[in-house]
Parts: C-alpha cells; sequence; structure tokens
C-alpha cells in the first residue's frame, strides 16, 4: 500500500509540474488547470488511503464544508474582485500548514506522540511561523482591496523599526521552539508575535501593490505547506508546497520588473502615498489642451484606418466592456482593419487579468500581442484605442526622471499616427501621476464609462459604413 500511495504522490506531482508549463499560454491554460486539479484529487485520495487517518467522518465533513464555500465564493466572485478572493484563499492556506504543524507539536506535548526530532521541529516552526504571518497579512491585504479598511498606506514613526524588532523576536522565538519543542509558552509566542507581524508588515502597503503582496503571501504559503510536507513525511505536500513557492515568488518578480520597481521598493516604500505626494507636486495637473471628441467624430477616422491596435487596462475591468470591445474588434475586421490588442504586463491589478478578460470575451488569442513584440509596429498604427488605460501607455515614465514611474517599460502608443483615449476624467491611473500622452496634439480623448463609449463608437462606425 505504501509503495502505491507513493507511485500516486510521484503522479500527483507529475501532473502538477504539466499544469503549471500549460498554464504558461493562454491557449492551453485550461487543460494545464485540469491537470493541476486532476493531481490534486490523486494527491487527496491517495492521501485518504494512509493508515493514520483517524475519523472519515470528520474528513469527509471537512471537504464538504470547504468544498461548499469555495463553489459558493468562485460562482459569485466579480472578475474585478479575483485579487482578494486569492488573498483569503493564500490565508486559508497558510492558516491550513500552520494548523497541522502546530498539532504535531501540540499532539507531542499532551504525549500522543513521541516529541518531534531531526529536522522536524524546524520543519514544524518555519509551517507555523510562515504560514501565521500568511494568515494575517492575506486578510489585511483582503481588506484593503475590499475597501473594508483605507487603501491607503498606513505608516507610523519608527514603524520599520518596529517590525524589524518583531521579526527578530519571531526568529529568536522560532530558534527557540526548534531547541526544545514542547517549551509551550515559547511556541504560543511565536504564533503571536508572527501574526502581528503578519499584519504590521502588510499595513504600510499601499493597496494598488497589494497584487504583488499577494503573489509573496501566495509564495509563503507554498513554503509553508512544503514545510508542513516535512512535518508529516508527505512528498506530495513537499513538492507542491516547492512548486507554489517557488513559482509565485518568480511571478512576483516578473510584476515587479514590469513596473520597474524591487520588490523593497513594493514593501518598505508605502508607495501609494509617495505617488499622491507626487501628484501633489506638480504630476497631476493638466500640462496643456486636450482634445475631447465624439463617437461620431472618433468613427470617422477609425473608418479611414487600416492598422488599429487597441490597449485595454484597468478601466476595461471596471468597466466590463471586453464583449463591448469584441464587438468593437469585429465591427472593424469587416470593414477590412488589421485589429490587435495591445497586451502590458502590468495592465489592469493582476498578472494575466487583460488576457483573462479577453479571454472570456472570446476575443482569439493570434490578435493579442505581447509589448516587446508590437511596441516597434506602433510608428506604422493609423489608429490606437487606449481603453481605460493609463500607467502602461504614459511615455513620462521613458521620457520624464523625476517621474515616480520613470523606467517602467511602457506600451509606445504616443508614436501612433492617431491616438484615442477612453476614460472618464482627467484623473490619473494607479501611480497617481498625469500622463502627458493627453495632452499631444495626435491624441484625442473620449470622456465617458469605457463600455458606453465603446458601444456607442461601434454603434457609429455602423452608420458611417451603412
Ligand atoms: P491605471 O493606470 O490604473 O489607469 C486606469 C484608468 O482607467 C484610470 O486612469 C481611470 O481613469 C480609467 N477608468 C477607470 N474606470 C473606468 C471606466 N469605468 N471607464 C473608463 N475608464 C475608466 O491602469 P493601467 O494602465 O492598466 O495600469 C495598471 C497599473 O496598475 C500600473 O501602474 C501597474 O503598475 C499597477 N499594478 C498592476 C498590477 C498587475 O498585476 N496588473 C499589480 C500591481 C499594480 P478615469 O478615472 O478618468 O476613468
Amino acid at each position: 500500500m505504501n509503495t502505491a500511495i507513493q507511485l500516486a504522490y510521484l503522479l500527483a506531482a507529475t501532473l502538477f509540474i504539466l499544469g503549471l508549463r500549460n498554464l504558461a499560454s493562454p491557449r492551453t491554460a485550461v487543460l494545464g488547470n485540469h491537470l493541476a486539479a486532476i493531481g490534486m484529487l490523486v494527491a487527496v485520495v491517495a492521501t485518504l488511503l494512509v493508515q493514520e487517518v483517524v475519523s472519515y467522518g470528520l474528513v469527509l465533513a471537512g471537504i464538504a464544508v470547504g468544498a461548499g464555500l469555495g463553489t459558493v465564493l468562485a460562482l459569485r466572485i466579480e472578475m474585478t474582485a479575483m485579487p482578494q478572493m486569492v488573498a483569503l484563499l493564500n490565508g486559508f492556506g497558510g492558516a491550513a500548514s500552520a494548523l497541522v504543524a502546530a498539532a504535531e507539536l501540540l499532539a507531542a506535548a499532551d504525549g500522543f506522540l513521541p516529541s518531534p526530532s531531526g529536522i522536524v521541529p524546524v520543519a514544524i516552526v518555519a509551517s507555523v511561523l510562515v504560514g501565521s504571518l500568511t494568515l494575517t497579512g492575506s486578510f489585511v491585504a483582503f481588506a484593503k482591496l475590499q475597501e473594508l479598511i483605507g487603501g491607503a498606506p498606513i505608516t507610523y514613526p519608527l514603524q520599520r523599526t518596529t517590525n524589524a524588532l518583531l521579526a527578530i523576536a519571531a526568529l529568536g522565538l522560532a530558534f527557540g521552539v526548534a531547541v526544545s519543542p514542547l517549551d509551550l509558552p515559547l511556541f504560543w509566542g511565536l504564533v503571536a508575535v508572527s501574526l502581528v507581524l503578519g499584519v504590521l508588515v502588510v499595513l504600510p502597503i499601499g493597496g494598488a501593490d497589494m497584487p504583488v503582496v499577494i503573489s509573496l503571501l501566495n509564495s509563503y504559503s507554498g513554503i509553508a505547506a512544503c514545510a508542513t510536507g516535512f512535518v508529516l513525511d508527505n512528498s506530495a505536500l513537499v513538492v507542491s508546497g516547492s512548486l507554489v513557492g517557488a513559482s509565485d515568488i518568480i511571478l512576483t518578480k516578473i510584476m515587479c520588473d514590469a513596473m520597474n520597481r524591487s520588490l523593497a521598493n513594493v514593501l518598505f516604500s508605502a508607495f501609494g502615498a509617495t505617488a499622491e505626494e507626487a501628484a501633489g507636486v506638480g504630476g497631476a495637473e493638466a500640462q496643456g489642451n486636450v482634445k475631447a471628441y465624439t463617437p461620431e467624430d472618433a468613427a470617422v477616422i477609425f473608418s479611414n484606418a487600416r492598422r488599429v491596435v487597441i490597449v485595454p487596462g484597468y478601466g476595461m475591468a471596471v468597466a466590463q466592456a471586453q464583449h463591448a470591445v469584441r464587438e468593437l474588434a469585429e465591427e472593424l475586421a469587416q470593414m477590412g482593419v488589421h485589429v490587435q490588442f495591445a497586451i502590458h504586463p502590468v495592465a489592469g491589478r493582476m498578472p494575466g487579468h487583460m488576457n483573462v478578460l479577453l479571454a472570456e470575451a472570446d476575443v482569439p488569442y493570434d490578435q493579442l500581442v505581447e509589448m516587446d513584440e508590437i511596441n516597434p509596429q506602433f510608428p506604422e498604427t493609423d489608429v490606437v484605442l487606449v481603453l481605460g488605460a493609463n500607467d502602461v501607455v504614459n511615455p513620462a515614465a521613458r521620457e520624464q526622471k523625476s517621474s515616480p514611474i520613470y523606467g517602467m517599460p511602457i506600451l509606445d502608443v504616443d508614436r501612433a499616427q492617431h491616438v484615442f483615449v477612453i476614460k472618464r476624467s482627467m484623473n490619473p491611473g494607479f501611480a497617481g501621476v498625469q500622463n502627458p500622452l493627453f495632452f499631444n496634439d495626435n491624441t484625442m480623448m473620449i470622456f465617458g464609462d469605457a463600455k458606453k463609449v465603446v458601444m456607442a463608437l461601434t454603434e457609429a462606425l455602423r452608420e458611417y459604413n451603412a
């Protein structure tokens, strides 16, 4: 039986890796998701066959409650609220790992199990510390994104010093528990300090940086699961935890690189506050005249275009304009216009945000073009339609050394012949800085909600070409 279980774990690990590999491309992502889910099913069934399972009734009750809640949440969640949903799931993942590891230690303290030895006390300590921190950190991230607490960075004097001292205390307690695992006051001290640390580390980070924090905490929950795998001597948990830990730290780095910010800058710079200050000293005020167009005016220029690139951003997600924009793209294609979508790696508020929305609206994958590939093509583009995007098309990132987003790679839409920007006002985007693109001679603003404006533009095109 033991060999069969180990072989099942190997199969599960292989399916996880194949799943991740397939998740790397939109074409194969659904298959990847299914493979990983089958892998998880194999691992769960194999674990249920382990001889030490004490009560199948309790396990089934847990599965019923968890699966029931998970299904309701997944069905009801809005796409725009997906980051906070991931944050919650992360938090529960970290908590589960910490609880299982803690149960092992508490059972030993009560004399039900032998005292942990070898690498196990270190693994218990790692799981409890990282899992507890992930739980409270993820809940603060959730509360910020759900606007239960303000999204602005919460800062106070000596904040970094306090956090550094708490981190040192956590490490000291962790060392103490690893050396004498049955010293329960030390253990509860470690739990308390780790929980507080999770809250205090995330509070000073601005709401809009939460996707990066969530990805980092997701990585931590993987590390906690991996440590618990060592506690239970469960290879499936070790492998899946390592995969989560590694892939999310890579994702965190990709996000930071795409914003041209270091992880330290995301974690410690209270970015929202800094950006607001920058806006206050001239970042966000008007820098010239803007030209406001109507959808009907724009239809004339679109009708004469041969090549159109649509740049979706966070505003498309807010307005849920993905279906409307697919209809616009189809209308243009029927007129013989070559249409592509330019995808910036951090457009929106979570990795792959635009890809997911456009896939939901059945926009063909081959129309989606990555930033590096599309940028050289903008000078030959007749019309760019910027749809609720702002920072990812801000030329200040290329040209203004004083800008908070200087150095962030952007879509060079200002190099196209004509640029239409759909947004509701002159308000800045996530970074809080004004966008010189809006004041360029070749830029025309169409003010309004992205979905309504795109629908009006499609209608105007139909009428103009009738
Ligand atoms: P953005 O810079 O935040 O700008 C979004 C624009 O959409 C706003 O200027 C807003 O202007 C407009 N908007 C909002 N609701 C709208 C609606 N209903 N209809 C029309 N327009 C609407 O977005 P982005 O260009 O996509 O850039 C993403 C930003 O998020 C970057 O700074 C990136 O670094 C950051 N970020 C991304 C991730 C990620 O993983 N994707 C993670 C963390 C941070 P109005 O209010 O005037 O309408």
